[in-house]
């Protein structure tokens, strides 16, 4: 079974139909606006799946899943990922959150005239721990929304698969689909298309333009 949430857009992102799989030309879409999978099969998709193609995105994956696969193939299992965990839950994908105990779940404290953040919970007001899943009183992790990967920062590692420089979040989302290859062409800044056992997708490379090192 696929879990397609890993692909779909975090609970920071503004366009909240790309919160939720959904059905498309009879099979099922996820995408962030990065990386996008489509599996062939609604009955190999787990967890929640939208019945009707979000108004804002229809006609919009025609494109993508209409692309050739053309260029070099690239196994992803012959690439080396580097490993990104999430911060907070160190990749565990969930937390067990407590109210901070040195400001009362406050975040801040009041001096005098002034407010100063908590320095414990770093004015959030709860502490987190990693968790297991299924462990007492653990949520997904809201940070990453329980995808467990650290969302990429221009000073993170990159991978650089013949022309195209991938970031490693995108690539370890992809490595979780079964014997996915990427199709990687000449144009350093064209999509790569990628397919999988019972799927296929796209992601777009860094713009190494506006990476600043
Ligand atoms: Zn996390
Ligand atoms: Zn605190």
């Amino acid at each position: 079974m696929f879990d397609l949430s890993i692909f779909c857009g975090t609970s920071e992102e503004p366009r909240s139909y790309l919160h939720t799989p959904w059905i498309e030309r009879g099979g099922v879409a996820a995408t962030d606006g990065h990386v996008m999978v489509f599996v062939e099969s609604p009955q190999m998709v787990s967890g929640d799946v939208k019945d009707t193609t979000p108004k804002a995105m229809i006609g919009k994956m025609d494109k993508f899943l209409d692309l050739e696969f053309s260029g070099n193939a690239h196994p992803l299992s012959g690439i080396d990922i580097p490993k990104l965990k999430c911060p907070m839950c160190e990749g565990s994908r969930f937390l067990v959150s407590t109210i901070c105990e040195d400001c009362n779940g406050e975040g801040e404290f009041q001096h005098g005239a002034h407010w100063y953040s908590c320095q414990e919970c770093e004015g959030d007001g709860k502490n987190h721990v990693a968790a297991d899943k299924g462990s007492t009183n653990s949520a997904l992790c809201p940070y990453c929304s329980g995808i467990g990967i650290k969302k990429f920062a221009d000073s993170d590692p990159y991978v650089k698969i013949g022309e195209v420089y991938v970031a490693p979040n995108i690539l370890t989302r992809v490595n979780t689909l079964p014997n996915a290859v990427l199709y990687v062409g000449d144009d350093p800044g064209g999509s790569v298309t990628f397919r999988f056992d019972g799927g296929r997708g796209v992601l777009m490379p860094l713009d190494m333009r506006r990476i600043k090192k």
